[in-house]
């Protein structure tokens, strides 16, 4: 599904003497680059403050505590996502509420959102799912009316920009309260472990969350709050420190791949290829979808069969994510009616998601696209 090896041969000299300079100096946690990354992220995002923190789920989690929620508050999040969501929402014994998305996006569907609201409700976790960002323009709307908090979960989209109905543009994870995004070697900015991190323009928030990711420490030894352990180590920002300017070029690869698959499967009645809602096409110069996953809907109840032809030609593809989150064990609820989740239980069963990546070759997806065509 990714070629991290590809990738890692381009970039050898320049992530190699990163990491020597962290072993050469021995700083091994919160070291010199640590910093340098932060400050060369919160540039690249335009936003205040980014805390790093030790992965994705973390900086969720972080973000929720740093929020002051509580027992029995309500978090709206999508039902078609990866656990980590809403697995930290029951974690810290939130209570999480789950809604349908939508057919073209995949994300948060805003009706949806509407409806879940209650007197409990007290913050949104929007997905930005597969690379795309969720309808900020409304959630944001929402959430002022309602006075809630809105937590990014930017975990697939790091890079993408979001315009504005009024053209405004800002970063993905720039836009609500909090952002939080995973550095997990397959995102779209992977190191080589785990790392993640937290983005404010909030300095207060900021302030809270700095001490949380250090056990609640504002001043050493002196415990204010309840924290936990979470850090980004040196050797992970080196890595990233030498990927980031990269980042833009990996999301325009990751496009160019999707221009190919779109053109290769445009007029197949079977298959159903990617909405990019900002600007409709894939175009060259917006950044609005930076394609974490390429995922096609396939209509003709041959998905199955499909993803298993795939495997026999040796190409790799996967089902993100075979069962909704309100049907997943650890998470049902009386509250759910399937009647409520019509959309996400139709992905489960359309969905598939082709190799996606920054060094995917013509021939490549050549013969992925034809493999794909003669079957469907
Ligand atoms: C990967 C991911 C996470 C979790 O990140 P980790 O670094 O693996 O903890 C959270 N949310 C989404 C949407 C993700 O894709």
């Amino acid at each position: 599904m990714v070629d991290l090896q590809g990738q890692y041969s381009k970039i050898k000299n320049t992530v190699t003497n990163s990491i020597e300079e962290v072993l050469n100096t021995s700083a091994y946690i919160n070291g010199p680059l640590v910093h340098d990354f932060q400050a060369d992220l919160e540039k690249y995002l335009d936003v205040k403050h980014v805390i790093p923190c030790a992965n994705g789920t973390d900086a969720l989690q972080i973000a929720m505590m740093g929020l002051g929620l509580e027992q029995g508050d309500e978090v709206i999040t999508a039902d078609f996502t990866f656990a980590a969501t809403v697995e930290v929402i029951a974690l810290l014994k939130l209570t999480p509420v789950l809604v349908d998305v939508e057919a073209t996006t995949f994300n948060m569907d805003i009706e949806a959102l509407k409806k879940a609201i209650t007197p409990k409700t007290k913050a949104i976790v929007p997905v930005h799912l597969f690379g795309q960002v969720a309808n900020m323009d409304a959630i944001m709307e929402i959430a002022k009316a309602h006075n809630l908090y809105v937590i990014e979960d930017n975990a697939q989209a790091i890079g993408a920009d979001y315009t504005f109905k009024n053209g405004t543009k800002k970063k993905a994870g720039t836009i609500g309260n909090v952002g939080t995004t995973s550095f997990f070697p397959s995102k779209n900015l992977g190191c080589y472990g785990d790392g993640g991190a937290i983005f404010t323009n909030d300095d207060e928030l900021a302030h809270t969350l700095r001490g949380i990711v250090n056990h609640g420490m504002y001043t050493r030894y002196y415990h204010d709050v309840v924290g936990v352990n979470s850090r980004l180590d040196s050797i992970q920002a080196g890595v990233l420190k030498a990927k980031l300017p990269l980042l833009d070029s990996y999301c325009e690869a990751r496009r160019n791949a999707a221009r190919y698959y779109n053109q290769a499967f445009a007029n197949n009645s079977n298959i159903i290829t990617p909405t990019t809602k900002s600007c409709g096409a894939i175009c060259a110069t917006c950044n609005c979808h930076v394609f974490h996953q390429y995922t096609l809907q396939i209509t003709n109840g041959k998905r199955d069969e499909l993803h298993k032809h795939l495997l026999e030609n040796n190409i790799p593809n996967a089902i993100y994510y075979p069962v909704a989150l309100h049907a997943q064990k650890a998470y049902q609820d009386e509250r759910y009616n399937e009647s409520d989740f019509p959309v996400t239980n139709q992905l489960i069963q359309t969905v598939i998601s082709l190799p996606m990546h920054t060094e995917l070759e013509k021939d490549q997806l050549t013969f992925i696209t034809k493999t794909i065509l003669d079957f469907v």
